[in-house]
């Protein structure tokens, strides 16, 4: 099974991706816990050309491009083989994130990232959780753990709150897989209602 965190910078998506794979581990699974961008050695590579440099560096298209390179590396070399060896698969982001961000709230290139997605990946999670939070709190707590070497985590409450309303859109595009929870709770309460999803679906 394939299992897929999103959300808006800061929402706590890690942690509770972290959080879900300690809690199915201690059930007996298998869990692979993975992220994107990145997951495997070439995505990871990919990922720092994507977050260094600053804002000019690519065009929406060649992000999108580099964006899909790096999530078929990782599909190819990380996730495919996680799920035929029989594991959980646990992704911090996936393909959603660039439905929003490439696809929505820095443009308006959805019907491009569709083209390149249906080419190139396929793939869709079994169950999607989005870590629905105050784009203001997010943007508080994104910004008070910033390194400074991701160009992204610097671009404010107006694009927080698109990214935000594009995330519930989402949720209500795929309903059959997304789930919205509301991660304005404490960690804890967020976490028993992640795990009970993911136990449901993963019956
Ligand atoms: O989730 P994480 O912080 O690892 O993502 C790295 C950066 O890439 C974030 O600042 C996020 O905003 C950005 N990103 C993006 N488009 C995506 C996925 C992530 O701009 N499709
Ligand atoms: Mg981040």
């Amino acid at each position: 099974r394939f299992i897929t965190f999103e959300g808006i910078d800061g929402s706590g998506k890690t942690t509770q991706a972290r959080a879900l794979a300690e809690r199915l581990r201690a059930a007996g699974r298998d869990v692979l816990l993975t992220r994107e961008p990145g997951g495997s050695p070439g995505a990871e590579e990919i990922r720092r050309l994507l977050v260094q440099g600053d804002a000019s560096r690519w065009s929406a298209e060649t992000e999108i491009l580099l964006f899909t390179a790096a999530r078929r590396d990782h599909l190819e070399k990380t996730v495919e083989p996680a799920l035929i060896a029989g594991s959980t698969v646990i992704s911090d982001r996936f393909a959603d994130s660039t439905r929003v961000y490439q696809g929505a709230a820095r443009g308006d290139l959805r019907a491009l990232v569709d083209r390149l997605h249906d080419a190139m990946i396929g793939t869709e999670p079994h169950l999607t959780l989005i870590i629905d939070v105050e784009p203001g709190a997010a943007l508080a707590r994104g910004l008070a753990r910033n390194s400074g070497e991701d160009r992204f985590e610097d671009l404010g409450l107006a694009f927080q709150t698109r990214l935000a309303t594009g995330f519930r859109a989402l949720a209500r595009e795929f309903p059959e897989r997304c789930r919205l929870v509301d991660g304005n709770r404490d960690i804890d309460a967020i976490a028993a209602e992640v795990a009970a999803l993911a136990q449901a679906a993963l019956e």
